[in-house]
C-alpha cells in the first residue's frame, strides 16, 4: 500500500488517461464546470444507477419509480420555493471580475488559520461583515463586493412567443416531479401509505464555484426518493433511522466503500431549511475535506400542501380504512449519482509502489469489466481464434472486454487502471486442456483454472 496521499489531480488525471471522465468541448476551450463521461465512466456511472435503481425501487413492494420532465410548469418552482429562495451568496473580485460563494472563501479562510467558522448560520450581512473583518481577499489577492443573493436555477424559454409565459425553468431537483405527479401516483397504481417514489435523472444548477471535478457540475445526476407516510400511523423517527441504515447499506455494502471514510453530520437548526423537522448529511472523507453525498430530510407535508395552494388541486390522499383525507408527510434521501461516482473512484485507488502500478479494487458490480480475455500471442491463429472463441462466449453473460497489444504485462497494468478483477491469457496449454492463465488483480497472482470453472471465479468480486 502506497504512503502517498491522494490528490483531486490525481483521480482526474486517471479520468483522462483510462476514458472515465473527459473536460466537455475541449476542442473548443472547454466549458467550466461541466464534464462528460468516456467509455469506461459511462459504464461505471451506470452501474451506480442500476445498482440504486434494483436495491431501493425494483426489490422493494412499498416504492415505485418515476421519469418526469426536466421543464416542468414554471410555477412547481414558484410553488417548491426555488425561485424567490434557491440562492447562493456570491461575491465578486473587483480586479479580475471572477465570481466566487462567499460562504466556501470563509470556509477556506477557516480552514488556513484553523478556526471553526458555521457559514451555514451566516446571513448575508453576516458574510459580509466577516469578510470585511477578516479582510478576506479573493484567491487572486484583490478586494471582493459585497455578497449578494444569486439563483440557481438556470431558465430557458419555450416556443415561439418571447416574454413571461414562454419562460421555463430546467429543473433544479428531480423532486419536485415527483411532489406534481403524486395523484397520479396514487390513483394509478395501487400503493398505500406508507410509499415511496423514486427518480434518477438529471438536474441543472448554475453553480459558482469551479474546480471541483464532477463533485459539482452545472449538470448533474440525481437519485432521489419521496417517502410518503401518515405522521398518525408511523414515526417519523423510526422512519429517518430505517432509511439512513438503508443508505448506510447501499454505500458499504453495495458499492464497497470503506466505512471509516463516512459519517453522519446533523444539520444544525440554523442550516435546516425552514420546513424541515431533522436533515442529516451522509459524508465523504474527500481529499478536499467531509463533504454532503447524500442528504437525508424530514420535509412535513410542506411541498404537496405548497403545490396544492399553488395549484388549487386537491392532494390529499384517502384512508379507507380511517376514512381520513390529509396531506402525507414526506422523508427524502437525495444523492447526487455523480458524487457517488467520484467517491467510488478515491475508495477504489490504491497505488502499489512495490510493482509500480495504479489498481482500482472495484467490485465486480461496478468494474466496466469484470474480465479481459487475451490471447498470449497476437501471430498465432491457434491462440487468437481459441481466445475469441472464449471472449465470445463470456459475453453472453459476463461484461469482457478483449486485449491483443503490446506484451501481457502492459496489459496487466492497463487492466488495474480499469479495475478489471481478472485477466484471463490463452495459451499453448489451453489448446490441449482447456484451461487457461487467471490473473488475479489485487493480489497479482496468477493460476491455472478450467474454462468450465470461469463463470464461478468470475461472479466471487461481486
Ligand atoms: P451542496 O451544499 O454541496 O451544494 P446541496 O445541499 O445543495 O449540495 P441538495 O439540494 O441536497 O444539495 O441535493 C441533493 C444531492 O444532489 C446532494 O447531496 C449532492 O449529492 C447532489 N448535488 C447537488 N448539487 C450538485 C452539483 N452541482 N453537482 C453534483 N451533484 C450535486
Amino acid at each position: 500500500m502506497s504512503e502517498t496521499t491522494l490528490t483531486l489531480d490525481t483521480i482526474i488525471s486517471l479520468c483522462k488517461r483510462r476514458g472515465f471522465v473527459y473536460p466537455t468541448s475541449t476542442i473548443y476551450g472547454g466549458l467550466a464546470n461541466s464534464y462528460d463521461y468516456g467509455p469506461l465512466g459511462t459504464e461505471l456511472l451506470r452501474s451506480i444507477k442500476n445498482l440504486w435503481w434494483r436495491e431501493f425501487i425494483t426489490k422493494r413492494t412499498d416504492m415505485v419509480g418515476l421519469d418526469s420532465q426536466i421543464m416542468l410548469h414554471p410555477q412547481t418552482w414558484v410553488a417548491s420555493g426555488h425561485v424567490g429562495a434557491f440562492n447562493d451568496p456570491l461575491v465578486e473580485d473587483k480586479v479580475t471580475h471572477k465570481r466566487y460563494r462567499a460562504d466556501h472563501l470563509i470556509e477556506a479562510w477557516a480552514e488556513k488559520k484553523g478556526q471553526e467558522v458555521e457559514t451555514a448560520n451566516m446571513s448575508l450581512a453576516d458574510m459580509a461583515n466577516f469578510i470585511v473583518d477578516q479582510k478576506i481577499k479573493s484567491p487572486d489577492g484583490n478586494e471582493l463586493t459585497e455578497p449578494k443573493a444569486f439563483n440557481l436555477l438556470f431558465e430557458t424559454a419555450i416556443g415561439a412567443v418571447s416574454g413571461e409565459k414562454a419562460k421555463v425553468y430546467l429543473r433544479g431537483e428531480t423532486a419536485q416531479g415527483i411532489f406534481s405527479d403524486f395523484k397520479h401516483v396514487v390513483d394509478s397504481t395501487r400503493m398505500k401509505l406508507p410509499f415511496g417514489v423514486g427518480q434518477v435523472g438529471k438536474s441543472f444548477r448554475n453553480e459558482v464555484t469551479t474546480g471541483q471535478f464532477v463533485f459539482r457540475t452545472f449538470e448533474f445526476e440525481q437519485a432521489e426518493i419521496e417517502y410518503f407516510f401518515d405522521p398518525e400511523t408511523t414515526s417519523w423517527e423510526q422512519l429517518m433511522e430505517d432509511w439512513k441504515t438503508a443508505m448506510w447499506s447501499f454505500v458499504t455494502k453495495t458499492l464497497g466503500i470503506k466505512e471509516e471514510n463516512l459519517r453522519w453530520r446533523k444539520h444544525s437548526d440554523k442550516e435546516r431549511s425552514h420546513y424541515s423537522k431533522d436533515t442529516y448529511d451522509l459524508e465523504y472523507h474527500f481529499p478536499f475535506g467531509w463533504k454532503e453525498l447524500w442528504g437525508i430530510a424530514y420535509r412535513t407535508d410542506y411541498d404537496l400542501k405548497q403545490h396544492q395552494n399553488l395549484s388549487g388541486e386537491n392532494l390529499e390522499y384517502f384512508d379507507p380504512q380511517t376514512n381520513r383525507h390529509f396531506i402525507p408527510h414526506v422523508i427524502e434521501p437525495a444523492v447526487g449519482v455523480n458524487r457517488l461516482f467520484l467517491m467510488v473512484l478515491f475508495d477504489a485507488y490504491r497505488e502499489d509502489t512495490e510493482r509500480g502500478r495504479v489498481v482500482l479494487e472495484l467490485n465486480s458490480r461496478l468494474a466496466p469489466y469484470e474480465a479481459a480475455v487475451f490471447p498470449l500471442l497476437k501471430n498465432k491463429p491457434e491462440l487468437v481464434e481459441k481466445a475469441d472463441q472464449l471472449f465470445k462466449d463470456l459475453l453472453n453473460d459476463f461484461k469482457v472486454t478483449w486485449d491483443d497489444r503490446g506484451n501481457i504485462g502492459k496489459r496487466y497494468l492497463y487492466q488495474d487502471e480499469a479495475g478489471t478483477p481478472f485477466c484471463i491469457t490463452v495459451d499453448f496449454q489451453t489448446l490441449e486442456d482447456n484451461t487457461v492463465t487467471v490473473r488475479d488483480r489485487d493480489t497479482a497472482e496468477q493460476v491455472r483454472v478450467a474454462i468450465s470453472e470461469l463463470p464461478s471465479m468470475l461472479r466471487s468480486k461481486q
